[in-house]
Order: structure tokens, then sequence, then C-alpha cells
């Protein structure tokens, strides 16, 4: 059985086809694997990724590992239906066929409900699901766009690198995978974000200070101060006012 008649057998959305991909990419010393669901009309539906614990990988352990990654993930895809950042263009020309408003907002995809963060969970909060929800907002994840693993190890940004628990310094993936979130909200236009405070990705006012010892400090997460830069208007779960811009 081959990966894709197993995911198959998973999900049928409607009359769509979907096109799974399993991308292995070099991560210090092992494999990350992307895996996606992209819709016949090019949305892509689902994204995640996984650490591989060696190399080579056995195909039957690939499929077993990639199986129940989609079996935990999909029963969720009620509250992350997709994850925009990742095919923006596709999901631009979708809305606009679909005579879609196209959105005002970005926002932090954990936020949203996706288990995107650092040990696999989210931070569900109900207004960033709601602009979701309602077609006002896409979501970004800078990390997973990145390449970056869920779960991963919880990074702080120490002296303007940004550096993991174990000391390895994932400053690389944290600055590509904000440049493509800044791409896709460069897209659609995007004027607003509502972002995460406290992530070394997403905070708007207030991140960690690098030392992993819980303690706060006024600054901004790399994605965060990308976007301000860009001129889009910062707002996070702890600030949010929520006015239609
Ligand atoms: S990078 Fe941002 S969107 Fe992704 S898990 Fe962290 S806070 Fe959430």
């Amino acid at each position: 059985m081959d990966i894709d008649a197993a995911l198959r057998e998973l999900v049928v959305f409607g009359q769509n086809v979907y096109r799974p991909t399993v991308l292995p990419m070099d991560y210090g010393g092992s494999t990350v694997c992307q895996v996606s669901l992209t819709l016949a009309d090019g949305r892509c539906l689902f994204h995640s990724s996984f650490e591989l614990p060696s190399l080579p990988v056995p195909e039957e352990q690939l499929l077993a590992d990639t199986v129940g990654l989609l079996r935990r993930d999909l029963a969720a895809l009620d509250t992350c239906p997709r994850c925009d950042h990742l095919d923006a263009p596709a999901t631009k020309a979708y809305r606009e066929r679909q005579g879609l408003a196209q959105p005002s907002w970005a926002v932090s995809a954990c936020l949203c409900g996706q288990r995107c963060r650092y040990d696999g969970d989210a931070n569900l909060f109900l207004p960033a699901r709601e602009l979701f929800l309602s077609g006002q907002a896409i979501p970004v994840c800078p990390e997973c766009a990145g390449g970056l693993p869920t779960p991963r190890p919880p990074c702080e940004i120490q002296d303007g690198r940004v550096m993991d628990c174990h000391g390895a310094d994932r400053t690389a993936a944290f600055l590509s995978g904000a440049k493509r979130c800044v791409s896709a909200v460069q897209l659609f236009g995007i004027s607003h974000a509502l972002l995460k405070e406290r992530s070394p990705s997403c905070g708007t006012n207030c991140i960690y200070d690098g030392s992993f010892s819980g303690k706060r400090i006024g600054g901004s997460g790399i994605f965060a101060a990308m976007l301000r830069r860009s001129g889009v208007r910062l707002e996070s779960e702890e600030t949010a006012s929520f006015e239609s811009p």
C-alpha cells in the first residue's frame, strides 16, 4: 500500500481530489517530513510536519507515521481546515473564483485552533478563530513555514539569534518562515495582524528573555518585527480591539 492509497482510505472531502505531498527535509542531522493535502482546486487543506528518527526511513515506517499523524490532525479539521500561508497564490485565486472578499487580517494559526505550537498543542482564541471562519483572516504559522517540525524544542531569542533549549541556532529557519509569511500577507494586501503574544516568532510587545526561565521582557518576535516594518498594524490576543479596518 502506498501513502496515497492509505490517505484515500482515510478521508473523502466531497468530490474533491486531494494530493498528498511528503517532502523530506534535512533538519540539523535528522529529517523532517512535511505532509500536505491539496484539493484539486488548489487550496491547501492541511499541512503538518513531523520529525523522523533516522535515515534511511523504511517506507512502511514513513507510511505508518504519516497516517498516524493525519488520523490525529484530521480530527481537528473543523477548526483548522487549511493553512493558507503554504499556498497563498492558490488560496487567493480560489477566493477570487468564489467571489469571496479578500482577507484584511492575518492571524497566528495556533490562535485559530491549529495544533502548530512547539509542543503540538494550540492556543485557541475564539475571536481569532471567528475572523478566520468568517473569511476575514488567513492563518499563518511562520515556524511551520520555515520547515520546523511539530512538536519541536522551544526557542527563545538570545542576543538577536533564535536558539532552541538545547543550544541549537534556529535563526535561519525562523527568518525563512517569517519571510514566507510576510510574502503571503503582502500578496493579499493585508493591513492588520492578530498574533500570539510572547512567541519568538509572533510576539508583538512581549517575548521571553532567552533564559528559558519564563521571564518576560518587552520586544517582538521575528515575524512580528518583519510585519511591523512592512507597515502592518499588529494586535495580540492580549491587546486586540477587533474593530474592522
Ligand atoms: S509561530 Fe506563531 S502561529 Fe506558529 S505556533 Fe508559534 S505563535 Fe503560533
